[in-house]
């Protein structure tokens, strides 16, 4: 029978030997063998990509962290799916597994900031040169193209600043020059968004967010396509990327929920983009709800969903009293992340936004991401409501 993702999402993972519906924790260093044959041949399986139970290593992961690639490989599309310790591991996984010293990699000007570290500072002492490009302008991203150009990275919508871009065509224009492509797709997960099947070689998730969603778990995915699939498995062995069996069990159980922790986080969040956009103070929402607007548009090409993750844009020439409405919220948590069970609020000035070429905050313009998490939207409303006062 073919099931859908929320009903394979509660049957997957089952442990036929234990008869439990969950898989064993399997924690292991050294796999034993029966012989030194035995282990020969196993080896030579593992070489072949033989569907495996086990590995012949801890460092390749355990039956546990097997079930979690399972899961993620069928949600996901995908032709294999990497797990690492932390969502960035999986950025540093996919940029290193492609780029060497005379490429240059092409940066959506809106990405994370630490991927905005990595890209323009550490790849530099590598001789990759980054180039950015205009997440808002196509044309841009085309010209910028050379013979040397290996990858083209896009984060989709953009971090904090929730610009989207046109997937699609992104692609097409790579596959015309040969150029790879990587989607950070952690906004969306690939319950709304399947960026392999839609023609990226890397897909990223930062599994710290709304996979495990219970914000007490680090740990990441890179799923990837054929065509770099042995590219990434190699450098995957060599650097020692390694999710250990008790945080890919955590992932596992957040796994359950996804579906039902994600429609009720889009669901929230559409009620409170739509109340946050009658507001006086707020001149800005950034979410895709308003049907007419080009990032809706651009968001509906693609997605079948939207996360709990948005931003609103502030105007007040009292910048403490944006802080004080932050400060004054009662439901959401101020801290870093998102995708867990709760709602978050957080301030981004120019520092904490890193150095942008095309986004420019105007003066007396504040800029604040909400995590719209799994209260009811109507408290989360009314602790907004009274906050807000607090703005000169
Ligand atoms: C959080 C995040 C990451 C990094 O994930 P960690 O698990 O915190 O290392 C990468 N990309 C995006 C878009 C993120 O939001």
């Amino acid at each position: 029978m073919k099931k859908s993702t929320g009903t394979f999402l509660k049957q997957a993972g089952h442990d036929k030997i234990n008869r439990s519906a969950n898989p064993a924790i399997v924690r292991a260093s050294t796999i034993l063998f029966k012989s030194i044959q035995e282990l020969r041949a196993h080896q030579k399986n593992l070489k072949k990509d033989k569907k495996i139970s086990y590995w012949d290593y801890g460092r390749q992961g355990s039956q546990t962290t097997i079930e979690l690639q399972k899961i993620l490989k069928e949600l996901e599309e995908a032709h294999h799916v990497f797990l690492t310790q932390t969502g960035f591991g999986s950025v540093t996984l996919a940029i290193m597994s492609i780029c060497r010293p005379g490429d240059e990699i092409l940066v959506s000007d809106c990405v994370y900031r630490p991927t905005q570290e990595l890209t323009s500072k550490m790849l530099k002492e590598f001789d990759i040169n980054t180039i950015w490009y205009d997440p808002n302008n196509l044309e841009d991203l085309k010209k910028k193209i050379t013979s040397k150009t290996k990858l083209i990275y896009v984060e989709n919508p953009g971090s904090n600043t929730f610009e989207f871009q046109d997937l699609g065509k992104i692609i097409s224009i790579a596959k015309r020059k040969k150029i790879f492509t990587a989607l950070d797709n952690t906004w969306a997960t690939a319950y709304f968004l399947k960026p392999i099947k839609l023609g990226f070689d890397l897909s990223i998730t930062s599994a710290t967010k709304y996979y495990s969603g219970h914000s007490d778990v680090m740990a990441g995915t890179l799923a990837v396509s054929k065509r770099v699939y042995k590219k990434v498995k190699w450098f995957n062995q060599i650097s020692g990327y390694r999710l250990s069996a008790d945080d890919a069990y955590m992932v596992i159980r957040g796994m359950r929920t996804l579906d039902l922790r994600l429609n009720k986080h889009e669901q929230s969040a559409n009620i409170v983009a739509r109340w946050l956009y009658k507001q006086k103070k707020i001149i800005k929402v950034l979410y895709p709800f308003k049907s007419s607007s080009k990032n809706y548009k651009l968001w509906k090409k693609y997605y079948s969903g939207s996360s709990g993750l948005l931003g609103i844009i502030i105007k007040s020439k009292n910048k403490s009293s944006v802080i004080r409405f932050i400060n004054s919220l009662e439901l959401f948590g101020i801290g870093y992340s998102w995708g867990g069970f709760e709602s978050l609020a957080m301030y981004n000035g120019a520092v904490e936004m890193g150095k942008r070429n095309f986004f420019k905050l105007n003066k007396n313009e504040h800029l604040i991401r909400l995590h719209i998490g799994l209260e009811n939207p109507k408290e989360l409303i009314l602790d907004l409501k009274k906050s807000l006062k607090k703005i000169k």
